[in-house]
């Protein structure tokens, strides 16, 4: 019989356990072997609290049971995300996981809504998202089966403790046949065609393999550190470069969203848990010391601490190629964009999902290596221009870096999309990569960038087919709203009974 294929992961973070679960579940095992390397005296970066709606898939595919994963992270749900301050002081808005408001005759919601602006109506395309009524009135439910009502029009995510979340998934892997192995690793081997063939641990143990998993976070440790692999700078668009991470005491009301509030030099975060409360200044030392940023992040906090911040340095950008000949980077090793979107978690998601469909069985074919590399450049292009969109289109008038950012050149790709919409309204709705046409709608007018115009099939459309989509709407959010006030909504009560989540 053949030996098995082995691949050895470096690193077990969320990242590393990630990737070690899907593989032990997704590979067949009498064909592949799965290590894993990591070392409890470096440890992991640790936070990591919010994700995104693509988590629940990627838990269903994995085969968890959504109650013992809540119950084994201290996870909350997660509607959205709620701006504070960020497009002007005293601003707020929510970018839900939901639409808006569905087309009419073919044309986007927000065009007939945009027109029935034009005509006097004083009303907010928010008022029309079922996602944002129940985040605002602190309320959760799961989105309903099928897809003609309002309340089946929104997806949902989780708070988690990364941490909590790393270990229950090494306990699932370890059950599905991955080795883990204590150990630093010191030294990697490489063959004369380059590849590398073995980790070599402090110990003086070689681990060797076929196939090789760098998550050993911001080290980089094989594909920065010895394949070489370089570094794109991406501060000039995305500044802030430090993070102050502090947990203080459960709050009261477990809100189903993250609270992200622009800052003087920054923007700080609170991610309710079922056992504390995350909170954090992200901030630009460019623009901030760091014991000012201390100061203001304790002034702000709502919560008694738990624990004092500790810091956090970091350089937004990414390795120019995430697969190099027989590694792949996954995680903070690959790249990090900043955790304004809670998009690192999904990029490690993504680089496995996009990763399985490719994952070698001998040599790495350079034509496999090509599309994975296109695919995660894809995934980087998009997250860094929607993260840039919320610094850039901000009115704020305190602080340097808002000044900044509002004067920066951005990426062109960006310029055009702001642009499409300044005219007409127009949002792309690309079919790959992350964020769709509502989550930028939402940031778009979050920001305060209004169409100039609305477009013109907006007149096409009959006035009463607009009148019937905003009465029905108005109605069922009518109705909802008696609905949510009288959702009896409690964590503990939900995750008491599992039975009640699908
Ligand atoms: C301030 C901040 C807030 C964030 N918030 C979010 C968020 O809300 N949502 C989100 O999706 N993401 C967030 N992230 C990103 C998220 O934390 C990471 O993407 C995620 O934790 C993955 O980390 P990792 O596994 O790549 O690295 P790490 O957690 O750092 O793990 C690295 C692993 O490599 C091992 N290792 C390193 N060197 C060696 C060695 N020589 N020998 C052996 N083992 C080694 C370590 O022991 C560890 O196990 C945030 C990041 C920061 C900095």
């Amino acid at each position: 019989m053949n030996e098995a294929f082995q691949i050895v992961i470096l690193g077990g973070g969320t990242a590393g356990w990630m990737a070690a679960t899907a593989l032990a579940t997704m590979l067949p095992r009498q064909r592949y072997s799965v290590t894993l390397v990591e070392s409890e005296e470096i440890g992991i970066v640790g936070v990591g609290e919010a994700t995104l709606p693509q988590m629940k898939n990627f838990n269903d595919l994995l085969g968890l049971d959504e109650a013992e994963m809540m119950r084994n992270t201290q996870a909350t749900f997660k509607l959205g995300i709620d701006f504070v301050d960020w497009g002007y002081l005293g601003s707020s808005y929510v970018h839900p996981f939901g639409i808006h408001g569905p087309p009419a005759s073919g044309l986007a919601f927000h065009q007939g809504w945009h027109r029935s602006r034009s005509g006097g109506r004083d009303w907010s395309v928010e008022d029309f998202s079922f996602a944002i009524a129940a985040a605002r009135a602190n309320r959760f439910d799961f989105p309903a089966a099928g897809k003609t009502t309002i309340n089946s029009t929104y997806a949902y995510a989780y708070h988690f403790d990364a941490s909590l979340y790393a270990r229950y998934l090494r306990r699932i892997a370890e059950e599905r046949g991955v080795t883990r192995i204590e150990g630093k690793v010191r030294d990697v081997d490489q063959a004369p065609s380059g590849d590398i063939r073995a980790l070599v641990l402090e110990s003086g143990d070689r681990l060797e393999g076929d196939f090789f998993l760098d998550c050993s976070g911001f080290r980089s440790l094989l594909l920065g550190g010895k394949l070489g692999v370089t570094w794109e700078d991406w501060s000039k668009w995305l500044p802030c470069d430090r993070a102050l991470p502090v947990p203080t005491e459960r709050c009261g009301d477990l809100t189903p969203y993250t609270r992200v509030t622009a800052m003087e030099a920054g923007w700080r975060w609170r991610i309710p848990l079922q056992h504390r409360t995350g909170n954090g200044y992200v901030f630009s030392s460019r623009f901030i010391d760091e014991d000012k940023a201390r100061q203001q992040l304790l002034a702000s906090l709502d919560e008694p601490l738990l624990a004092e911040p500790r810091l956090l340095k970091f350089e937004a950008g990414r390795r120019a190629s995430s697969w190099e000949r027989n590694c792949v980077a996954l995680g903070l090793s690959s790249g990090f964009l900043e955790p304004l979107e809670s998009t690192s978690i999904y990029l490690i998601q993504i680089a496995i999902m996009h990763l399985l469909p490719l994952f070698p069985n001998g040599r790495s074919d350079p034509r496999l290596i090509r599309e994975f590399n296109r695919r995660m450049d894809l995934e980087y292009d998009r997250i860094r221009d929607f993260l840039i969109l919320h610094y850039h289109l901000n009115s704020r008038v305190d602080g340097e870096l808002w000044r900044y950012c509002r004067a920066m050149d951005v990426p062109e790709s960006l310029t055009e999309k702001i642009e499409l919409f300044r005219h007409s309204g127009y949002v792309e709705d690309y079919r790959d990569g992350l964020f769709n046409a509502p989550s930028w709608l939402s940031v778009f007018l979050g920001q305060g960038l209004t169409p100039q115009h609305h477009h013109p099939l907006a007149d096409a459309v009959p006035e009463h087919r607009w009148r019937e989509l905003f009465g029905a709407l108005n109605r069922l959010r009518k109705r909802r709203q008696i609905d949510l006030s009288a959702l009896p909504w409690d964590y503990e009560v939900v995750l008491r009974k599992p039975t009640a989540y699908h």
